[in-house]
């Protein structure tokens, strides 16, 4: 099976901060991925140069059939077409406060992809059913906790029918209470091969959830394995991340 994510060689400086050195990996349609490691170790710039949120300096990220190669300035329509393939959800979900959950939901698909707003309102009712808000649709995200606002975040990235949903640490801004709901919706998503790539510090989520674990340390992928990575790490540096964060 060819995979459906690949993303080789990449490199990201911030001024002379070499923040990646060389970033490799690859991953399967329908399957999770997490990201771990230690705080600055280059993971959300990662994630972020998947969707060309950042640009890279050097290397190749390849979503399904859109592939840029960042050796050269790619132009805006190639930008567009990556970018188009992964949705993004935040650690803060950035909802618009003046428009209603349903508003926010279709925003993305109506502006953005001119797609009917019939069709795209159905679409975002079955979402919030599936993210658990069925019947909220005519709140406002200020008169929601933090878990239901993240899980419309998920939501209305899911609503932009990506290939690929990229989670920056989707819980880290949320009281403790409120982590479980929205690690449940990810769980689902994941049941139902959804190919997911998501920054967390849960460890024993990334454990029962990942296929793949892959290990960030310095900007370059310093392990890469199945979820035993977190049980049972080879690398030193894999050990120490994990005894200090276990
Ligand atoms: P992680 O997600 O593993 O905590 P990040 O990818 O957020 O790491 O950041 C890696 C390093 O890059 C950090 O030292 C951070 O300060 C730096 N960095 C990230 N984004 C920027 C930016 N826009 N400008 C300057 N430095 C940045």
């Amino acid at each position: 099976m060819t995979d459906l994510i690949e993303v080789r060689g990449l490199e990201k400086s911030f001024g002379d901060h070499h923040v990646l050195r060389g970033v490799d990996f690859s991953a399967e349609s329908g399957t999770v991925t997490a990201l771990l490691g230690p705080s600055g170790s280059g993971k959300t710039t990662v994630l972020r140069s998947m969707n060309v949120l950042e640009m890279p300096d050097a290397g190749v990220v390849r979503i399904g059939e859109a592939s840029i190669d960042f050796a050269t300035r790619p132009d805006r329509r190639a930008v567009k077409a990556l970018r188009a393939r992964s949705g993004m959800v935040f650690q803060a979900h950035n909802l618009f406060p003046h428009k209603t959950v349903l508003g926010n939901l279709i925003e993305g698909p109506v502006q953005v992809q001119g797609r009917p707003t019939d069709e795209a309102v159905a679409d975002a009712r079955s979402l919030l059913e599936q993210v658990g808000l069925a019947g909220r649709e005519d709140a406002y995200p200020a008169q929601l906790s933090g878990g239901q606002q993240q899980r419309v975040g998920i939501a209305r990235a899911l609503a932009l029918r990506p290939e690929v949903l990229l989670l920056d640490e989707p819980t880290s801004a949320l009281d403790p209470e409120l982590v479980g709901e929205v690690l449940a919706v990810i769980r689902d998503l994941a049941a139902e091969n959804w190919t997911l790539v998501i920054v967390t510090h849960e460890v024993r989520f990334a454990r029962d959830v990942a296929d793949q674990v892959l290990f960030l340390d310095e900007g370059v992928v310093a392990e890469r394995g199945g979820p035993e990575v977190l049980t049972d790490p080879r690398e030193e540096r894999t050990q120490r991340f994990l005894a200090r964060v276990l």
